[in-house]
């Protein structure tokens, strides 16, 4: 059992999203696909189909373990140590992308 998505769910706070994209893609110019929010710390970085992968090395880097997508219409959850998806992981206010950013351009 996967105690990291529980532990998401039961949160007393929310986080707050670093930006509208992915944080080392806006700051060194990168594109994405599709953008991850971490649940731990608010960081915004781009999916596993993006040339940056920058989700995967934050949770890496950070060892913080859950991301929620941040793409509109998509509640699941996924926790890394455990390779664990959920279809839907509670969001708090701000959490739930309101759009699909795009890279600027
Ligand atoms: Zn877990
Ligand atoms: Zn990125
Ligand atoms: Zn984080």
């Amino acid at each position: 059992m996967c105690t990291h998505l529980d532990d998401a769910s039961n949160r007393e706070h929310g986080v707050h999203p670093s930006g509208h994209g992915c944080a080392e893609c806006l700051a060194a110019g990168g594109v994405w696909v599709h953008l991850r929010l971490c649940l731990t710390c608010g960081h915004v970085g781009c999916c596993d189909n993006s040339p940056g992968k920058h989700a995967t090395k934050h949770a890496h880097t950070t060892k913080h373990p859950v991301i929620r997508s941040y793409e509109p219409g998509e509640p699941w959850g996924y926790c890394y140590p455990d390779d664990a998806f959920v279809d839907e992981l509670r969001a708090f206010p701000g959490e739930a992308a309101a759009r699909h950013y795009d890279p600027p351009r």
